[in-house]
């Protein structure tokens, strides 16, 4: 039997919708309330008035109330997967905090979403250089970390990025495709489905 291509994926934006989760937890810890359009970076600190110590609490507590094990999924993401995973093995890397490993595990398995690994990068490492470690290629890459994905479409990798308020501070690049759903992506690689 051929051996299946790969597509790999991010987690948080990308199969669930992690961002309202997390404002509400920001809020939990601060009382103060966020909107997504206000989430123009990243890294929440950096553009909310708040503290990196902040986070790290609401990081903490969602653990604790096993929040990873409970999101939405993003619109489009359970479809996709599943069709693209008749043709090829989905690999995910995330940048959740390796504690999150087990609830995230068994999120994907209960909701059914097919994956053949998963991936935790270290604390302030790049996904690219993990990437790279991988002794096979990615046919496509999904991710809505604007750095992730630039370094990840650099390397000659198709990347398409989800479009949020906070992946949009920067112009695009060879092989960086931004898209606005599931949809988009699934059009995209229909050449490789049929
Ligand atoms: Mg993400």
């Amino acid at each position: 039997m051929e051996k299946k291509k790969i597509i790999g994926t991010d987690f948080d934006g990308i199969i669930t919708d992690t961002d309202p989760v997390f404002r509400e937890y920001i809020k939990r810890v601060t009382g103060k309330q966020f909107y997504r359009e206000q989430i123009t970076k990243y890294f929440y600190e950096e553009c909310l008035p708040i503290t990196k110590d902040d986070v790290e609490k609401a990081y903490q507590l969602m653990l604790k109330e096993n929040v990873w094990s409970r999101m939405e999924l993003v619109d489009g993401a359970k479809d996709t997967l599943m069709e693209l995973a008749e043709k090829f093995d989905i690999v995910v890397i995330t940048a959740r905090p390796a504690d999150a490993r087990r609830q995230s595990e068994e999120f994907l398995k209960r909701k059914g979403i097919p994956f053949k690994e998963i991936h935790f990068i270290k604390e302030g490492n790049n996904k690219i250089n993990l990437i790279k470690e991988f002794p096979f290629k990615f046919e496509a890459f999904i991710e809505d970390r604007l750095d992730f994905a630039r370094g990840i479409a650099l390397s000659g990798i198709k990347t398409y990025m989800l479009d949020y308020p906070w992946n949009r501070c920067l112009g695009e690049t060879a092989n960086l495709y931004r898209v606005s759903s599931w949809k988009e992506i699934r059009e995209s690689l229909s050449a490789a489905l049929s």
